[in-house]
């Protein structure tokens, strides 16, 4: 890996960071604060939240197994994602690698910071090579994204190959886990400790059912920890998305049983969407969705949307021709687009 100071945008490294009110007398014990202009009323959301959000880090420290020194979180992950660019690409000069197809923040993020985006096609399984993307990147490649299980195919990356990527390219690896609390593929948080150029990113919002509280979090080397925090909004996790995510990481159990359940009924989907005439393909998924080749994808979303069930059309993505990509609901909602499938005018 390059030395850190040669891959952060120089402005970020001398930035000198917003010094809030409560980050400055730490250490002492007070019970009077009279620091941070904040109103005396109407306790206790009248006090600014943790801007380290260190209960909050402890408990998915514990629950992840990771020490808190490695966890920043965001905003959801796609606040992580935006801060990979702004800490690390220069606007108009630096580019970014990422597999294709995959989540479409990635390249949104990029446009909006002014960073080239490199796309590199996954094979016909959805795996992809690190020779291919070494070869995608330049002297001014600083990230390189990939995501397992991936968005929109839902299939696990072949995780030596992504070990194989870390170990080569000198720049940052990116590996969005957002969905790698349904895959019995071992996380690759457990490379961060010794892999300083790995960013590992997880959310709130898939198994842990708290998409609407906005909580993502990334697993990363210290220093880059502290890169992402200096540059982040000082209190960019409310104190009700603090406190919900508390409650959400104390219910592991239940969450555990939630995923359970969604496995049970992704296998009873996949086996039912095998029997549709209208369905011709179902590609290997380890995530709470699945993708599906159908006979005419955008007739059939189109007869969904008019029977008040929505999935996503993503037959526009590359290698996607003709796919619906399925989120697995409950037990009744699943049989509903059973049920309206197997009405379907053609079949
Ligand atoms: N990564 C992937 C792969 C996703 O599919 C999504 C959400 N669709 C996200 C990140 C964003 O998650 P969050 O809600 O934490 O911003």
């Amino acid at each position: 890996m390059k030395d850190l100071r040669l891959l952060v945008r120089p402005n970020i490294w001398r930035l000198e960071p917003y010094s809030s009110a409560r980050d400055e007398y730490s250490g002492h014990e007070a019970h009077v604060f009279l620091d941070a202009n904040e109103c005396p009323y109407n306790a206790p959301y009248n006090r600014y939240p943790d801007p380290l959000q260190r209960e909050v880090k402890q408990l998915v420290s514990d629950v992840k197994g990771i020490a808190p020194e490695h966890i920043f979180l965001g905003n959801g992950s796609d606040e992580a994602i935006d801060l990979i660019f702004r800490v690390f690409c220069v606007p108009g000069r630096d580019n970014v690698v990422a597999i294709d197809p995959t989540y479409g923040m990635y390249s949104v993020c990029a446009a909006i910071n002014d960073v080239e985006y490199r796309r590199v096609r996954l094979d016909e399984r959805f795996q992809f090579s690190a020779d291919a993307l070494l070869e995608a990147a330049s002297q001014n490649t600083k990230a390189i994204f990939l995501c397992s299980p991936n968005n929109p195919t839902g299939n696990d990356l072949d995780r030596d190959e992504m070990m194989r990527l870390v170990e080569k390219f000198d720049g940052m690896v990116v590996v969005d886990e957002a969905y790698a609390d349904f895959s019995a593929q071992r996380s690759m948080r457990d490379e961060v400790p010794g892999h300083p150029n790995l960013i590992v990113l997880n959310t709130l919002s898939k198994a842990w059912g708290s998409a609407g509280i906005r909580m993502g979090i990334a697993y990363a080397s210290v220093p880059v920890i502290e890169l992402f925090s200096k540059v982040k909004y000082p209190y960019n996790l409310s104190a009700l998305s603090q406190e919900k995510a508390k409650e959400i990481l104390s219910r592991r159990y239940d969450v555990a049983h939630w995923v359970k359940l969604i496995l049970t009924e992704r296998s009873r989907l996949i086996e039912a969407f095998r029997q549709l005439p209208v369905c011709r393909t179902i590609f290997p998924t380890a995530a709470n969705f699945f993708l599906a080749r159908m006979t005419d994808a955008q007739a059939i979303y189109d007869y969904l949307v008019e029977e008040g069930i929505i999935v996503r059309n993503r037959s526009r993505v590359t290698l996607c021709e003709n796919c619906l990509r399925v989120t697995i609901g409950t037990p009744e909602e699943n049989s509903q687009l059973l049920a309206a499938l197997r009405k379907y005018p053609n079949t």
